[in-house]
């Protein structure tokens, strides 16, 4: 005999988060949070859609074909796929030209890349929004470094935001010099306690500059941004926009690469620093990517709008237990990134063990604190990717330090993002660390 009933209730949500180790109260809370969210999700859906279409309108524009998927070796020269992606790219992000490598190997490496291809001994580099990311600081030279612009005779100036976050522009007048070649502006905060710029305030900050110095190259640090909003920043003045493919353009998919996109001129400089000068773009074969690519770039707004989603389900969920959560549950977002300070190591650990048991790979590992180079505490890492070290899937990091804070970011779906905070609030909950 069937047994109805329990048929039935396998086919409950809830019933299997049980299975997964999500037990009944954290799920009711994560209920009543999404309910509680719905206006605001749709809004999110908006975007996905403004941003599916965009990306399907350049797909169709550039005539995309399955020819386009061949893998070349060797030179690559004549990369019929390869360059047709960086017609796409181009499109997608309103530049003039693109540069779209698996030769490029991250984030940090496209951004290198932008940099030395278009400065040149003498000049100078200046960024108005305050430290960039930690890598950047070896590739600029603010902390030695082999290799380093300063090395090659780049000096570098910095203004920091003001403390209301916004932009110090006497000092940013001043600053600007007849030295000054570039400009570099990170839209998100990265892992500083910053506001992330929306599109609308870098495009402020660029007209500020250019009406100032109009032959300085701007390029933004697009990381974590891209389909979060409905504008790029080249379409408020950027001069170059660079990226990673293993965060937000490549949907997941990708599972290498790096893009640069722009002004021509200057996409082509930097090419000439990738491959060689005088074979720029024209070499560089693409060895079988192509299609994830294409695939993750056509997926991306909607897995974009998936880590969104969480991103704002995690605020509201750990704000309304007390926790001081950046950005907070009601401010727009203009990046990926969630910050939820906890103010106990056991508090990170416990977080970070509850995103790890929630990932499809490797979720039986525990994750341990420890000391990372580059690093000047022990830090804790969740992440059980498809592709090793993708933060456009579902991870976090802290490190074990004052505040005690968390960041995490990605999501394939919107449903696992879900599932990872709820299990991270799990592990608070059986650490004794928060009461349902
Ligand atoms: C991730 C990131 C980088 C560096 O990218 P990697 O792929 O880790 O080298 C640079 N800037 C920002 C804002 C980032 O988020």
């Amino acid at each position: 005999m069937v047994n109805t009933e329990y048929t039935e209730k396998q086919l409950q949500t809830e019933w299997l988060y049980k299975e997964l180790g999500i037990g009944s109260r954290v799920y009711a809370l994560g209920k009543q949070i999404e309910e509680e969210l719905k206006g605001r999700f749709a809004l999110i859906d908006e975007n996905v859609e403004y941003n599916q279409m965009k990306v399907l309108h350049a797909m169709q524009k550039c005539r995309v074909d399955a020819s386009c998927f061949a893998a070349t070796s060797g030179y690559g020269y004549n990369d019929y796929g390869r360059d047709k992606l960086e017609e796409v790219y181009a499109a997608v992000f309103h530049g003039e030209d693109a540069l779209v490598r698996p030769q490029i190997a991250c984030g940090t490496h496209a951004l290198a890349v932008a940099l030395s291809g278009n400065l040149r001994p003498g000049d100078e580099l200046l960024s108005p929004v305050g430290k960039p990311y930690d890598t950047l600081e070896e590739v600029i030279g603010i902390r030695p470094s082999g290799g380093s612009l300063a090395e090659y005779g780049v000096t570098y100036k910095q203004v920091d935001l003001l403390p209301d976050g916004s932009f110090d522009y006497a000092n940013i007048e001043k600053a600007l010099g007849e030295k000054t070649r570039m400009v570099t502006i990170q839209r998100s905060k990265g892992y500083q306690t910053r506001p992330t710029l929306s599109v609308d305030r870098i495009g402020e900050l660029i007209a500020f500059i250019k009406e100032r110095k109009p032959d300085v190259i701007c390029m933004v640090d697009n990381c974590y941004g891209e389909f979060v909003e409905r504008k790029e920043p080249v379409e408020v003045g950027a001069d170059l926009c660079v990226g990673s493919l293993i965060k937000n353009p490549g949907g997941g998919l990708a599972p290498i690469g790096g893009y640069i996109v722009g002004k021509k001129q200057y996409v082509e400089n930097a090419a000439y620093r990738l491959s060689s000068p005088g074979l720029g773009k024209e070499v560089g074969a693409s060895l079988g990517v192509l299609p994830d690519f294409y695939q993750g770039l056509f997926l991306a707004p909607s897995v974009v709008g998936g880590a969104l989603k969480g991103a704002v389900f995690a605020a509201n969920i750990y704000e309304r237990l007390g926790f001081s959560v950046l950005p907070d549950g009601r401010e727009s977002r203009h990046d990926i990134i969630q910050a939820v300070t906890f103010g106990t190591p056991q508090g990170v650990i416990a977080f970070c063990q509850g995103i790890q048991a929630a990932a499809p790979v490797d979720s039986y590992v525990t994750p341990e604190p420890w000391a990372m180079p580059g690093y000047d505490s022990d830090v804790i890492m969740a992440a059980g990717a498809f592709v090793q070290g993708s933060s456009i899937e579902l991870s976090a990091d802290g490190p074990i330090k004052p505040p005690y804070s968390v960041y995490f970011q990605g999501g394939l779906t919107w449903q696992h993002a879900k599932c990872g905070i709820l299990m991270s609030l799990q592990k608070m909950v059986e650490a004794g660390l928060v009461k349902l």
